[in-house]
């Protein structure tokens, strides 16, 4: 009987057991948290976004970093092949906005208890509470655990990144892989909040912004979002921040700033001002303002145009309007880096993709070695994809055990 070990009981290692059991083959799926899915179960807010149901082609453009690596075992188990499988399970999901994928009951728990019933059913001896402290492979991979030592004829490697360490994931499957001569691509953090230095901003902190463009400038070109973020005291986040920290986490940041008006061109705003100043000759500019934009951003605008807040309509100048507008068009933020990882959502960087065989996982340094999830270096932007990135990996390293075992 193949004894197969699997360290780490996430999304990629649970789907991998599952799938990669045969009536020859035993299964030991070894988590050192008490409970598996730890991680999993705070996806998506607690309502998990398991994937999406974009078609192909504008699937693999939200993978950010490996995009081809993912071709071979997103063909072989795609987004559609993922929901299949859950509704074959019997957990019914709906499709919401953006084309996200959740479970209908929104739990992220109806998941976790889907794999639980699958681990049980298929016989997979699961050991939890056990930290997998050593390994090493002479004939067979040795597998030290914080309670037991195995032996295994092939070994996964499914311990995640290092984002939210106390789900479990704090890079162990780096130092493992290191051990094994692999070369790890150096981490940073991907979908995080974005630092800002200005002091000078506090009023904005709790402020959401819809509708506007994010734009960052970096010595590896421009980028540009387009919709909601938030202000906190001394960082931004919101769907539009996490996308552009993931475009960005290797970059040299130049500048950034925030098109408060992107629907508006130059021209248009200013056509809108002399309109309004025309109506309201003797209104503090102020005032006015209040049609345009937000109120906690009405002075600092000002003050960044260098006008006072208490001036009549009548006193403005064209050249104070035209400072006034680039500062709408052109609200700078000082860039001072991405929150450290432990925040992030999804760790950028990991196992060099270069010595895995993108069909299988496995090694190809070392036979009967595989890496599945995170712990890889593939991240994806928010949106179900690098759920599905660890399921499709996942089922790809189980096809290939499971071939080998017949
Ligand atoms: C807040 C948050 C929300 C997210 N929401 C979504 C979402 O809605 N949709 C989406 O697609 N993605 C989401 N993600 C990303 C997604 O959760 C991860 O990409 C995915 O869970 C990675 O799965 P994994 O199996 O590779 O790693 P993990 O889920 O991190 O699992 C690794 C497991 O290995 C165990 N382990 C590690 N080292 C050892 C060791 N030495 N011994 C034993 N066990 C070990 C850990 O305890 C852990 O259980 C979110 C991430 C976060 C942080």
């Amino acid at each position: 009987m193949e004894k197969i070990g699997i360290i780490g009981a996430g999304a990629s290692g649970v789907f991998t057991a599952i799938n990669a059991k045969t009536e020859n083959n035993e299964i030991t799926l070894i988590e050192k948290n008490d409970k598996i899915g730890k991680k999993l179960f705070i996806t998506g807010k607690g309502r998990c976004n398991i994937t999406n149901a974009k078609f192909f082609d504008e699937f693999l453009e939200n993978i950010v970093v490996n995009k081809k690596f993912m071709y071979s075992s997103f063909t072989n188990f795609d987004n559609y092949a993922l929901m299949d499988y859950m509704e074959k399970n019997n957990l019914k999901l709906s499709i919401q906005r953006g084309d996200r994928v959740f479970p209908k009951s929104e739990k992220s728990n109806d998941v976790i208890k889907l794999f639980e019933k699958q681990i049980r059913k298929k016989n997979i001896n699961l050991r939890l509470n056990e930290n997998v402290i050593d390994l090493y492979k002479d004939d067979k991979f040795k597998v030290k655990t914080s309670q037991s030592a195995y032996e295994f004829d092939k070994l996964v490697i499914a311990t995640g990144g290092l984002s939210y360490p106390l789900t479990g994931s704090t890079g162990d499957g780096y130092k493992f892989a290191k051990k094994f001569s692999h070369k790890i691509i150096h981490q940073v953090p991907g979908l995080c909040p974005i630092i800002f230095k200005d002091k000078n901003l506090n009023v904005l902190n709790g402020i959401s912004l819809k509708n506007v463009s994010l734009n960052i400038e970096t010595n590896r070109g421009d980028f540009k979002e387009f919709g909601d973020m938030l202000f906190a005291k001394d960082f931004i986040t919101g769907p539009i921040v996490l996308t552009l920290s993931s475009l960005i986490n290797r970059s040299r940041v130049i500048r950034m700033y925030i098109d408060l008006k992107p629907a508006l061109d130059f021209e248009k705003i200013d056509n809108r001002l002399l309109r309004e100043f025309d109506k309201n000759p003797n209104k503090d500019i102020s005032n006015i303002l209040k049609k345009l934009l937000l109120n906690a951003f009405i002075d600092i605008i000002l003050e960044r145009s260098e006008i006072n807040n208490r001036i009549k309509a009548n006193q403005i100048t064209k050249e104070e309007r035209h400072r006034l507008i680039k500062e709408i068009k052109f609200f700078h933020l000082s860039f001072d880096g991405l929150k450290d990882i432990n925040s992030a959502i999804i760790t950028s960087g990991g196992i060099d993709c270069n010595e895995i065989n993108p069909k299988t996982m496995e090694s190809k340094l070392v036979p009967n070695l595989y890496f599945v999830g995170e712990v890889i270096d593939v991240d994806c932007l928010t949106g179900g994809y690098n759920l599905q990135v660890a399921f499709s990996q996942g089922y790809a390293c189980a096809n290939d055990i499971r071939r080998k075992n017949e």
